[in-house]
């Protein structure tokens, strides 16, 4: 059994050179920032105890918690690269690509290969419900649930979990109109 990955988070002088070196490599500048001081939170599902994070694609920034780790970083930084693609904008605003689909999950294999030297090294099982059970397609992770949703051990919660997932596209993966 792989061991769970445990975050450990960045200080400001990590962020800046991580950043520098994904830019370099993958030929696009990224900015970045940390939120403000009670800055809302834009990312309800990976926001836990402040790892929380989220990116303005049209200012390629990308904005971090308190205590943003590695793979969160590579997270946002792969919606960076999907803006590399000619007609992002358009094919998004029409819905043609998704924020977490198909595309987002090739950049994300791509940047967590580079930066991680093996794209089975990202922490799969901290992500998205849809790309978990994606990851484990791809031999990636043993899991196919998240590590938060593995750790319910409760029937009602459970099944609050069930629902959410019935209701929310990008949680169940289908949001992949590529
Ligand atoms: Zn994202
Ligand atoms: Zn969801």
């Amino acid at each position: 059994m792989m061991s769970e990955y445990i975050p450990v988070p960045l200080s400001d002088d990590e962020i800046r050179s991580t950043v520098a070196q994904l830019s370099e490599h993958f030929k696009v500048k990224a900015r970045w920032r940390r939120k403000s001081a009670g800055e809302e939170r834009k990312s309800v599902y990976r926001d836990i105890e402040g790892r929380g994070a989220y990116t303005n694609l049209e200012t390629k920034t990308m904005v971090f918690g308190a205590k943003v780790d590695i793979m969160v970083i590579l997270h946002e930084f792969a919606h960076i690269v999907d803006t590399t693609f000619p007609n992002w904008r358009m094919e998004t605003l029409l819905g043609f690509v998704s924020a977490h689909g198909k595309r987002f999950r090739g950049s994300l294999e791509k940047v967590a290969q580079y930066f991680l030297g093996d794209a089975a090294k990202y922490d799969w099982s901290s992500e998205y419900p849809s790309i978990v059970k994606w990851a484990h397609s791809k031999g990636y992770t043993e899991h196919t649930v998240t590590k938060l949703w593995r750790a319910i051990n409760d029937p009602i919660e459970a099944e609050r979990m069930k629902m959410h997932l019935d209701e929310c596209e990008v949680c169940r993966g289908d949001d992949d109109s590529e």
